[in-house]
């Protein structure tokens, strides 16, 4: 990756505006309320929201209709050329990495290397499944008598998009990539928390005038206006990404109107395990400790919960105490900073009272369980890594996402007990382990119930490696050619002759 400098001055100048809609190819002002934006670092304002009410929505659908139905997107333009207008796109991505990732740092907190790091993760989804546009087609099927029997592919159309605050580039470019390369029309939705990224990356887009109209549309909004999306009639598919609780309910939203398709990418509580034959422990340490607190732990796959078998347990706790010590958290725009703010003021009250639940159920602090007000980060929701040790899995800091800066760590002594302990959880979204022995990567591997199995390496991601979780955690898999699924239907013919 390349080396870039934030541009705040272009960030605060272009923030002045209040930001609103795209539908049909066109900015439009939101009819419902202005919503503030801050910044969780500062706890400042820094931009506004004109935020989508019901026939906004409906408009946006009408246009998104219109396109699909009777547009070129979907009549003249070639596959050939579906790819070379992707792989335009990504290019003005690249493009536009600063503006983009400082956006994002300033909305969401995250530091900036890791929003330049999300922004370029959507210019390669953009050009990995440009390669896609057409090579992705139907079979011939082996019927018998005098049949041809054959199977196309095609686009589901007008398809939601509802995307989670903690990465808005990137989980951005995880549904509209694969779902234009597939030749569908999106309405997406980012979080109200964090929604400028987005509306810039829209702006990028249009200035090309790359895509027809009606193509993509952007509604800004509260989470209540996705419902909106969720029953509406005339959308045929919803791919939504957040919690497991909003997930549930797009799923009656669905059965409950026209009974679209529905994906969900949701919550985890993914176990993370240390055998005592982990093949190199000062890297098991290491890479348990940033795997968690990097991103602040607003992320949905993170190691929440460590098993460290008895034989280690004090030595595996006293390596991540000492990591503790220099891991800087603080203002996203230094480039020390290991660890910035949380996302907002409600979140991250919502983590300091499960800090002080995981207390009150006797885990033992190993660090962190506090604020983190050094400096200027007084003014901002910082929270400081915490590790609560000697727990037990029934513990509610075990068993509920907190989506924070918040470790569980729970002692095992067989790899029964730890596979026991990993799989009793609503969650099935990643499970890690380290281990020696090869035999046990594979016993483990078949027992864990988890979509990512992550072997001597906690957090490995590509956008050519599907992504998705088990159990509560979610239906389908993202990424790489599973994709591609979500974003088509096939067709079966048959022709007698
Ligand atoms: P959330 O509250 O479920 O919100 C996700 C999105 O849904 C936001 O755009 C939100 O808008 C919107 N929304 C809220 N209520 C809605 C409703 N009734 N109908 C339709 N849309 C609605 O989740 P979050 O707190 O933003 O994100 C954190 C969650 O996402 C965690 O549980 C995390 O594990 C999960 N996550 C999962 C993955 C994965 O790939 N499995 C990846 C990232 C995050 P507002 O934000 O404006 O309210
Ligand atoms: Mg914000």
């Amino acid at each position: 990756m390349g080396t870039y400098s934030p541009k705040i001055e272009w960030a605060e100048k272009w923030l002045k505006d209040t930001k609103s809609l795209y539908i049909g190819g066109k900015w439009v002002d939101g009819s419902g309320d202005v919503l503030d934006s801050v910044n969780p670092a500062t706890g400042k304002v820094i931009g506004h929201l004109r935020c989508a009410n019901e026939s906004d929505v409906d408009r946006a659908v009408d246009a998104a209709r219109k396109a699909f139905d009777e547009g070129p997107w979907t009549s003249t333009i070639s596959h050939k050329e579906c790819g070379v207008i992707m792989r335009k796109l990504s290019a003005l991505i690249r493009e536009h990495v600063e503006e983009l990732a400082t956006l994002e740092t300033m909305d969401n907190g995250k530091t900036f290397p890791e929003s330049c790091e999300d922004v370029v993760n959507v210019a390669d989804f953009f050009d990995y499944y440009s390669g896609w546009c057409d090579k992705y087609y139907g079979e011939v099927n082996p019927v018998m008598g005098n049949f041809f029997s054959y199977t196309v592919r095609e686009p589901v159309g007008v398809c939601g998009q509802i995307i989670p605050w903690n990465y808005p580039m990137d989980m951005a470019g995880y549904k509209l990539a694969p779902a234009l390369a597939m030749r569908n029309v999106v309405v997406i939705k980012p979080s109200s928390f964090t929604s400028f990224s987005l509306v810039r990356l829209f702006e990028i887009f249009h200035e090309s005038g790359l895509l027809p109209e009606g193509v993509i549309n952007l509604i800004v909004g509260r989470g209540s206006i996705g419902t909106f999306i969720t029953r509406h009639p005339r959308v045929d598919k919803v791919a939504f990404t957040g919690s497991t609780a909003v997930g549930r309910k797009l799923v009656h939203d669905s059965a409950d109107s026209n009974l679209k398709t529905i994906s969900l990418e949701l919550g985890g509580k993914s176990p993370n395990i240390i055998f005592a034959d982990a093949p190199d422990m000062d890297w098991a340490i290491e890479r348990s400790f940033v795997a968690m607190f990097y991103g602040k732990g607003e992320k949905c796959s993170e190691p929440t919960r460590l098993l460290i078998q008895k034989p280690v347990y004090e030595k595996v706790l006293a390596g991540m105490a000492e990591r503790y010590k220099t891991w800087k958290v603080g203002d996203p725009f230094d480039p020390t900073s290991n660890q910035g703010a949380q996302v907002s003021k409600e979140h991250f009250e919502s983590i300091m009272r499960y800090i002080e639940i995981g207390k009150a159920e006797g885990g033992r602090l190993v660090c962190g369980g506090d604020r983190n007000v050094e400096g200027s980060n007084a003014d901002g929701y910082f929270i400081n890594p915490t590790i609560f040790a000697d727990c037990n899995n029934q513990m509610r800091i075990a068993r509920e996402e907190i989506f924070g800066p918040v470790l569980t760590v729970i002692p095992f002594e067989t790899e029964e007990e730890a596979i026991r302990i990993a799989n009793d959880s609503p969650y099935g979204l990643a499970a890690g382990f380290w281990t020696n022995d090869v035999a046990r990567t594979q016993r483990m591997s078949k027992a864990l119930q988890a979509g990512q199995i992550f072997i001597n390496k906690y957090g490995c991601y590509e956008h050519t490696s599907p992504f998705g979780g088990y159990k509560q955690s979610g239906w389908g898999m993202e990424c790489g050619n599973l994709s591609l699924d979500l974003y088509t239907k096939r067709k079966s013919i048959w022709y007698a002759y």
